[in-house]
Formats: structure tokens, C-alpha cells, sequence
């Protein structure tokens, strides 16, 4: 899996506007703290490439029921602080992220048969 296309297109069309970066796309979270996007984007990738839907909400359950689940911040009955605190990206930014992981995963799968785009 190219993950390195999925990261890249996820610095360039949300950090730069990401409360916690700058407007160079610089992160600004403190050491020792990790993106989520970037914790779990396998997970993501994975999670969003088997959703099939016109309804976000289907999205954000898939999104917290495969990778949420896998995250320390989240407790046992559900919640996180950090999702209602707005301090989470991936929750932040989850409808961008949805069209963003699709977006890569439609130009690699053209890129990998181009004859079947046309
Ligand atoms: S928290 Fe994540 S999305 Fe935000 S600037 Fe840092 S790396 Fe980018
Ligand atoms: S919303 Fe909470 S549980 Fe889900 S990835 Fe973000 S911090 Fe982790």
C-alpha cells in the first residue's frame, strides 16, 4: 500500500489549515504527541477503502468503530475527550479526509490501469 501518496496528500490539504499548524503546513503539536492521522493512517486508509456510501455518518462509524477503537484516548464506553475537546484530526477533519483518501485511491488505481478510466 502506498501510504506515502495518502500522507503527502493529507500535509498538503490539511495541515496548512490544521489548528494545530501553521499556514506553511508546519505541525505545531507538542513533542511527544503524534498526529492521529498519522497514528493510524493504515487503519484509515483500510477503513475508508471498504465504505461505500452517500452518508458520512457511515463513515465516521466506520472511522470509530476500526480505528477509534485502537486509539488509548478512547474509553470503554465510546467517548474521548480529545474528540470532544475538538483536539483530534481525524475527527476534525474527517469529511476532507474521506475525499482526500478516495481521491488517491482513485488516481493510483488509474494510474495502475489507465486503459480502465477511459
Ligand atoms: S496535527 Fe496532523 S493534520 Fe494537524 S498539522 Fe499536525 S500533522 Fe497536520
Ligand atoms: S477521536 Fe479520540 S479515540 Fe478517535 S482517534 Fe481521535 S483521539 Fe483517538
Amino acid at each position: 500500500m502506498e501510504l506515502q501518496q495518502y500522507w503527502q496528500a493529507i500535509q498538503e490539504k490539511i495541515c496548512h489549515r490544521c489548528l494545530d499548524g501553521d499556514p506553511n503546513g508546519v505541525c505545531r503539536l507538542p513533542a511527544g504527541e503524534e498526529c492521529t492521522l498519522n497514528s493510524f493512517l493504515p487503519q484509515m486508509v483500510v477503513t475508508l477503502a471498504n465504505v461505500q456510501s452517500n452518508s458520512m455518518d457511515a463513515y465516521v462509524s466506520a472511522l470509530r468503530r476500526h480505528v477509534c477503537i485502537l486509539c488509548d484516548h478512547q474509553r470503554a464506553d465510546m467517548a474521548c475527550r480529545k474528540r470532544d475537546d475538538l483536539e483530534c484530526a481525524l475527527d476534525r477533519y474527517y469529511p476532507l479526509i474521506v475525499e482526500i483518501v478516495e481521491t488517491v485511491r482513485e488516481t493510483m488505481a488509474n494510474d495502475e490501469h489507465p486503459s480502465q478510466s477511459h
